[in-house]
């Protein structure tokens, strides 16, 4: 079976799973949903006051000292959640468990901040996964989340503007700034249907930063400008 007929039967049996088991709330266990009203009213929203551009909570005046010190090439990042409770079940559920119907609930908030957010940007870009990742998982988590926006928004998919290069390393918090951008510069290239103007990526979680600010410079190099980034939860 070539690989992306493997990938397509993995993609069918996670779709064929998702219709034989009724939706249960990921969180909280309650029938009827794959993530239930009360546990997505309780998420923990990651709300101001945050750094402008990398939304760290605190910055009040302006841009906090990791970002005076050295700005990241997205132009500013967002995220709906912080990365606690039902947001953390959430993505783990998405990534780790198979449950791709999540995307539609997990993007839904994501394209409530956008809207309210509204950066200038022309094409929804998904952080592209690993090949070998992908055919594990059968689907790339952050290509969900960025379909159902653009399906929300209208915006154009560019599911091709950025090509993974290799597969990178979960990246340390503990890692140093120095250590984490060496781990995933160079992982991502222009791909074969790049972005003109604003682009927005998007991912399930930002951890460091270091993943999306190697996309945007991939971006910029492809002829994107300006790109920012949004996720559903973020690391505080
Ligand atoms: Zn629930
Ligand atoms: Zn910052």
């Amino acid at each position: 079976m070539s690989s992306s007929v493997a990938a397509a039967a993995s993609g069918l049996w996670e779709r064929a799973l998702d219709l034989v088991f009724p939706p249960r709330c990921v969180a909280c266990g309650a029938f009827g949903a794959f993530l239930c009203a009360r546990c997505l009213a309780a998420m923990p929203r990651a709300e101001p006051p945050r750094c402008p551009v990398c939304w760290m909570p605190g910055g009040i005046s302006g841009p906090c000292d990791r970002c005076l010190d050295r700005a990241p090439r997205f132009a500013a990042a967002r995220s709906a959640f912080v990365y606690h409770d039902a947001a953390r079940e959430a993505v783990h559920a998405l990534k780790y468990r198979g449950v791709s119907a999540l995307a539609d609930a997990m993007a839904a908030p994501m394209a409530k901040v956008l809207e309210a957010w509204s950066p200038p940007v022309s094409a929804v870009v998904p952080v592209p996964l690993a090949g070998s990742r992908r055919r594990q998982r059968g689907y790339n988590q952050s290509e969900l989340l960025a379909r159902e926006i653009s399906r929300c928004t209208g915006l154009p998919l560019a599911a091709r503007a950025l090509v993974r290069r290799r597969a990178t390393a979960p990246l340390a918090r503990t890692a140093d700034e120095a250590t984490r951008r060496a781990l995933v510069e160079g992982a991502f290239a222009p791909g074969p249907a790049p972005v003109s103007g604003g682009a927005l990526l998007v991912d399930d979680v930002l951890t460091t930063g270091a993943t999306l600010d190697a996309c945007a410079a991939a971006l910029i190099g492809g002829g994107a400008a300006p790109t920012f980034a949004l996720t559903f939860a973020r690391e505080d």
